[in-house]
This record gives structure tokens, C-alpha cells and sequence, in this order.
């Protein structure tokens, strides 16, 4: 666990701890079990949280509501919107991995859900000079691809294929980034992610 710069460790928001229970009645057919956008004090990412999390924090004060849904739950005799994204009141200090891990659904969010080649909906992971000519597993040789253009460009350079990337494949880095091993980036947090806005296919 980490400190919080004050030293107060009751502001801190690790996805880890457990939440402090606490009579919710959500709305029937919608729910909290939405996920929320938690921002540091700062504006800068952090984590996702259950947007049942993200009501505890906001009534504990220990947040406050920047984004919030339609949606309403009742809790402690009050009605409160769902929170899309929340702030945290206090910074706390968070320690980064150096690089962003290599997934599937990090180059997938990165290249915006599309096959870079055609535009269509990206189903694979193709590298740019294939791994049989010692193309690396690395960012800037990875690119998502639909299974047509993976099929057809098969074991061959781009040059030979006449193809062209819109753009050299780049590493991801900032804290935005951390999120997208987890699970799929709701557009309302686009905004705070400092993300692309997806590509429509
Ligand atoms: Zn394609």
C-alpha cells in the first residue's frame, strides 16, 4: 500500500483494498455495476474502480463526481447519479511500470479497434516485418490487422506487398495506458485517458 502524500492512509483509492460496505439500492434494471474512471487530484489517471467503489468514495468525500451517468442509485437516504469519472480529493503518490506491457487489446485500443492496412475491424495482431525474418515482438513491430490483410500479407515485407502504415507503430507510455490491460475503455473517458477517439470502421 502507499502513503498518501499527507500521510493520511485513509485516501487511499487501490483498486485492491476492500470497500467499505455500505447499503446500496440501486434503481432496478440499471445498476453499479458499471465501471468508474478514478482520477488522481491532479487530473491524471489512475485506476478503474466498480462504480459502486466509486460511490462509496464520493460519499466518504474522499472523491468527488466529475462525469456521472443518467443513472441514479440511492445510498445512505440519498439519491446519487452514477459517476462515470471521479476525482480524488487528496493526491496520492502511485509508482508506474516503466513501459506499457504488449497485449493484444492495448495495440487493439492503441490502432483504435482497426486493422491499420484496410480500416476494417482489426481481429489480429500482424507484425510488420514478420517474426521469420527476425521481426521483433515489440511496439514499434506490431501493428492490429484484420484476418484478410494478415492472411494475404502472410511472411512478406510491406515493400514487397506495396502496402503502407499510416504511421510508424509507437510505444504507448502515460499513465492512461496502464488502463487498457484491464478491460474496454468507455468513450466518456476519452477525454481524461488523452486517448485517440476511436476510428469507426
Ligand atoms: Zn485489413
Amino acid at each position: 500500500m502507499r502513503r498518501a502524500v499527507d500521510g493520511s492512509p485513509a485516501s487511499q483509492p487501490g483498486p485492491r483494498r476492500d470497500p467499505v460496505p455500505l447499503p446500496l439500492t440501486p434503481v432496478p434494471g440499471r445498476g453499479t455495476a458499471a465501471a468508474t474512471l478514478l482520477l488522481n487530484a491532479t487530473y491524471e489517471p489512475l485506476c478503474v474502480v466498480s462504480s459502486r467503489r466509486a460511490i462509496v468514495l464520493v460519499l466518504a468525500q474522499k472523491a468527488v463526481s466529475v462525469d456521472s451517468s443518467e443513472d441514479v442509485v440511492h445510498a445512505e437516504s440519498v439519491a446519487v447519479p452514477v459517476p462515470v469519472v471521479v476525482r480524488l480529493t487528496r493526491y496520492v503518490r502511485v509508482p508506474y511500470p516503466a513501459q506499457v506491457p504488449l497485449s493484444r487489446r492495448a495495440v487493439f485500443t492503441r490502432d483504435g479497434q482497426t486493422c491499420v492496412y484496410c480500416g476494417s475491424s482489426a481481429t489480429s495482431i500482424d507484425h510488420v516485418v514478420p517474426r521469420s525474418r527476425g521481426g521483433t515482438h515489440t511496439w514499434d513491430n506490431v501493428v492490429a490487422a484484420c484476418r484478410r490483410c494478415n492472411h494475404t500479407k502472410a511472411d512478406r515485407s510491406l515493400a514487397e506487398m506495396g502496402w503502407k502504415l499510416p504511421h510508424p507503430p509507437h510505444t504507448p507510455s502515460g499513465a492512461a495506458w496502464r488502463l487498457l490491460g484491464h478491460r474496454t475503455v468507455d468513450p466518456r473517458w476519452r477525454e481524461w485517458l488523452g486517448m485517440p477517439e476511436t476510428v469507426s470502421a
